[in-house]
């Protein structure tokens, strides 16, 4: 029988998204240094609420997020209601481009971008436009320039992933306030917590009417395995969103392992610590052995290599040890390795067969 069954148009077009690495053929304690987790894990307090959680597994969810909302906006001194959660901020970026974007709409992000956004905006039958980048950081004007009367979202992940550089305040308020009347700029807060000091943009957000903050629990709180984010913005924005939301998006364990994560904010500064500590070490083992990396602002480091060849060779020499680190060339960068920054014996192993590999002893 022959059917006349089609997805939406452009579906069939998006490229599925590849997840890091997790193993290597015939290494059974392989180290993963691929998907830009927390090499310590999450909280105990985390933990603790995960156990409790376990024993109202029969009862739904609530539908309103309240604590989840309450804790995050206490921590971040922000108005709960102007806050919306997600499974993991993937869910919120998807939320974005199905509220706000369309067929004939565009939606922009930089060249080297944080990959979910192209899939989202696909999946809404938009079209992505990619803007360059300068030497790897986030370009303000050609973004600006690249705008126009169908731009309905721009997305910045600040820090960057995979480039883990960033772009000040003061540039990001210029870019907002240079948009097109219709266009959001969504940025986004990944990393936020390894950089000290920084909001992610919440002020901006609360500021501004065409600015949105998201953020996740999947980096320094070391919770990937579990799927939250959040959303933070004009409650115009917010409103919106939750007119799509799933009513029971987010699990029991999710609302109550969240809201004991984000009350720990010692565990956080532990973790940022020790990924400032040896981010920098690592940069600079590297660096000595020949291998350059832009200054990093979260827990990876992109390290560039002389050649696509180059990279990919050390790629399967560490795979062969190994070690498992990211190829980037899906972000038009296959010159270069993304490395996260792990513990002690996984940075000091990396740099070590980095080193062998460069001195052709590998
Ligand atoms: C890891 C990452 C996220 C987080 O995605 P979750 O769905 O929250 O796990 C978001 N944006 C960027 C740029 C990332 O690197």
């Amino acid at each position: 029988m022959t059917t006349q069954i089609r997805p939406q148009p452009g579906i069939m077009d998006i490229a599925l998204y590849e997840g890091g690495q997790a193993h290597v053929a015939g290494v059974s304690d392989a180290i993963k240094l691929s998907s830009n987790e927390n090499p310590f894990g999450c909280s105990d307090k985390a933990k603790e609420a995960f156990q409790r959680a376990g024993h109202k597994l029969h009862r739904y969810p609530n539908t309103d997020h309240a604590g989840l909302r309450q804790a995050i906006g206490d921590v971040h001194g922000l108005d709960p209601d102007r806050i919306i959660c997600g499974v993991g901020s993937d869910e919120i970026i998807h939320f974005l481009c199905q509220a706000y974007a369309g067929p004939r709409d565009e939606v922009v992000f930089t060249e080297h971008g944080f990959l979910m956004y192209r899939i989202s905006t696909m999946a809404a039958g938009a079209t992505p436009v990619s803007v360059p980048e300068r030497e790897r950081t986030t370009d303000v004007d050609a973004i600006l320039a690249a705008c126009t009367k169908k731009t309905r979202l721009v997305f910045i992940a600040n820090p960057n992933n995979p480039t883990g550089t960033m772009i000040g305040l003061a540039e990001l308020e210029r870019l907002a306030k240079g948009l097109p009347k219709q266009a959001i700029l969504v940025i986004d807060g990944a990393y936020a917590e390894y950089v000290e000091g920084y909001d992610g943009g919440a002020e901006l957000a609360t500021r501004l009417p065409n600015v949105f903050m998201t953020r996740t629990f999947s980096k320094i709180y070391g919770l990937g395995g579990l799927r939250i984010g959040w959303g933070y913005g004009p409650r115009e924005i917010i409103d919106v969103l939750n007119r799509i939301r799933g009513p029971f998006n987010m699990s029991t364990p999710q609302l109550e392992v969240g809201e004991a994560a984000v009350r720990d904010q010692d565990w956080v500064k532990r973790c940022r610590d020790d990924n400032t500590r040896l981010r920098a070490w690592l940069a600079e083992a590297l660096a000595e052995k020949g291998v350059p990396s832009d200054t990093s602002t979260a827990n990876f480091i992109l390290a560039r290599f002389a050649s696509e060849e180059e990279a990919a060779a050390c790629d399967t020499y560490l795979k062969s040890e190994g070690l498992i680190v990211r190829r980037v060339a899906g972000y038009n960068l296959p010159n270069c390795l993304r490395i996260t920054v792990g513990d002690e014996p996984s940075c000091r192993r990396v740099a070590h067969l980095i080193g062998l590999f460069k001195a052709g002893a590998a």
